[in-house]
């Protein structure tokens, strides 16, 4: 009854892999490195060191699962957004309190944005695109100091401005990505997204040919 459905459902996924669709977690990162990523660019191997970061990243999603099905809070895990031409993504949760409903995002960090008052912007992007596809008011941010396992949470209205700013951000990469156009790096690129980036030799190559052509010029 329903095998069909889902046979389908993997293979437009498939498909979509090929027509520059983005993932939520692309809202906030450089545009170049998404540029890259979908152009298929080769990445740099990452280290063991990143591959036991992202591992214990995993980790931490799990217990805070496990914690919040035995509060008996949840509603559904890694909930797929709606299909659409532009973007996909997974929620990491969907939970109740008293009644209401909220989007959850779970994310591992350091102990220097654990420290800062507002949620990162980038998670704050993807939080909101859950909100709109889902057609929810409420979600929460709930971060995990990786280096002391403290936790911290931000409640999130539904926020119309920000999901308006993604899917401008969105398209305008979608256009370049038809055009077969670079994006420049954004001036208030964070120096870390570089540090971790799996493209760093490509981007530099291209940086260092403008600065060849510019001096030719
Ligand atoms: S190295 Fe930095 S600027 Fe270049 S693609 Fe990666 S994140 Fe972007």
């Amino acid at each position: 009854m329903i095998k069909e459905l889902i046979e389908e459902f993997y293979k437009q996924k498939k498909s979509d892999k090929e027509k520059n669709v983005f993932y939520v977690s692309d809202a906030g990162k450089c545009p170049r490195a998404v540029w890259f990523s979908l152009k298929g660019y080769p990445k740099k191997e990452l280290d063991a060191r990143t591959l036991r970061v992202l591992e214990h990243g995993d980790y931490t999603h799990m217990r805070i699962i496990g914690a919040l099905f035995s509060l008996g809070l949840v509603n559904a895990v890694e909930v797929e957004i709606p299909n659409n031409d532009l973007v996909h993504g997974r929620a990491d949760a969907i939970i109740s309190i008293k009644g209401e409903p909220y989007v959850v995002e779970i994310k591992s960090v350091n102990s220097a944005k654990f420290k800062k008052e507002k949620p990162d912007p980038a998670h704050v992007k993807q939080l909101q695109l859950y909100l709109y596809f889902f057609k929810m008011k409420k979600g929460i941010l709930i971060y995990e100091n990786k280096d002391t396992q403290e936790l911290k949470e931000f409640v999130l209205d539904y926020d119309e401005e920000t999901v308006r700013e993604v899917f401008s951000e969105f398209n305008k990469l979608k256009e370049l990505l038809e055009k077969n156009v670079i994006p420049d790096i954004p001036k208030e690129l964070e120096d870390w997204r570089c540090d971790y980036c799996p493209y760093i030799e490509e981007c530099e190559k291209i940086e260092e040919e403008k600065l060849n052509q510019n001096v030719r010029n």
